[in-house]
């Protein structure tokens, strides 16, 4: 093997095992930050030579994989997730794609990148009868029991639609440190960060246990045709979810231009601290329909939105130099 493939098959193996520590045991072996410079470089190093593309490459595939214990959810629309913007250049190069292929005339919605697991709610005539994990994007698992725990989300719609709804459950900030709080008072082990404390709290086969940690959610999309609703864009879709009786995240903005993106995204990358949950990005979505569906999907992610992530803080470039000089 020459340094290339050995460090390609390296790669594999790392993020293989940085995942599963994530996705299915809910405890992180490295911080964020460390996992996505890692993916990038498998991304770069793939790019340039494609035919050491693993079949099972983490770079193919979304998320982690459903656990023992729940039933399992076929998603009837698949989950997907999000390409990832690093920094300016990335988000000028996604501009100047969406540009090529649909024009100048759309606009974007930015919202924030809120940092909990997804979720997915189905409503038969309005009544909420079903919720799950995304698990790999196809395959998740049935978690309905312990939604049915948060008080945000609706049991029963204002209108008796039949639909599948997308969304983030978190823990906010105050409840993740009662939380940890308490575990290190009781000798337990703590929890990394909210987004883990949530994604463990949900996946407790004892729905008593997800309901003693406060959880809440915030619903960002329909699964499936929007426009079956009537609907033509994202915002209108935002608005209407909101009218059905879901939790919609109020910091949403319109953005005519990359530049006005760039200016939200500046104005929350000062302010998050003040939230009460956490974010890790701000998500960026071509606005109208006919404009997604003429810009379609790759395998795993959306050409019509992309998630810029925040820069890693001081403490973690100093892990990632020793990750990466290891
Ligand atoms: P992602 O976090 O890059 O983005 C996609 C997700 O964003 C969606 O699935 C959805 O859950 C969420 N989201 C939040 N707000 C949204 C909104 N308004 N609209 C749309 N989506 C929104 O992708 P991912 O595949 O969920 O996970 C990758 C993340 O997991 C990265 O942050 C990565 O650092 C982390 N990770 C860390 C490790 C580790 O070892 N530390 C391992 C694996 C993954």
């Amino acid at each position: 093997m020459n340094d290339i493939e050995k460090r390609v098959a390296e790669l594999n193996k790392l993020l293989h095992e940085y995942e599963h520590a994530y996705y299915v045991l809910d405890k992180p072996l490295v911080p964020d930050a460390v996992y996505d410079q890692l993916l990038h470089e498998l991304i770069a190093l793939e790019k340039e030579n494609p035919s050491l593309i693993y079949p099972d490459s983490p770079t193919t595939r979304v998320g982690g994989t459903a656990v023992d214990g729940f039933k399992k959810v076929t998603h009837r629309f698949p989950m997907l997730s999000l390409s990832n913007a690093f920094g300016e250049e990335d988000l000028r190069d996604f501009d100047r794609k969406i540009r090529q292929a649909i024009g100048d005339n759309f606009s974007y919605v930015c919202e924030l990148k809120i940092d909990g697991l997804a979720i997915s709610l189905k409503y038969e005539n309005g009544v909420f009868v079903q919720g799950a994990t995304r698990g790999d994007g196809t395959v998740g698992e049935d978690i309905t029991a312990n939604l049915k725990t948060i008080r945000a989300i609706p049991l029963r719609l204002k209108e008796p639609v039949t639909i599948e709804v997308r969304g983030e459950a978190y823990m906010p900030k105050k409840s993740f440190e009662t939380l940890n709080q308490k575990r290190e008072e009781n000798g337990e082990e703590t929890f990394a960060n909210p987004r883990n404390a949530a994604a463990g709290s949900l996946r407790q086969l004892d729905p008593k246990i997800a309901a003693s940690r406060n959880l809440s959610t915030f619903i960002y999309a329909i699964g499936g045709d929007g426009e079956a609703y009537g609907i033509d864009s994202h915002a209108e879709m935002l608005d209407y979810l909101e009218t059905l009786g879901f939790p919609s995240n109020k910091e949403r903005q319109l953005c005519a231009t990359i530049d006005d993106v760039l200016t939200f995204i500046s104005k929350w990358t000062e302010n998050r601290q003040n939230l009460p949950y956490e974010i890790d990005g701000i998500v960026v979505k071509v606005n109208r329909y006919a404009h997604q569906d003429e810009l379609g999907f790759t395998a795993k992610s959306p050409r019509w939105a992309i998630a810029y992530k925040f820069p890693a803080e001081e403490v973690v470039t100093k892990i990632l130099d020793i990750e990466l000089t290891v």
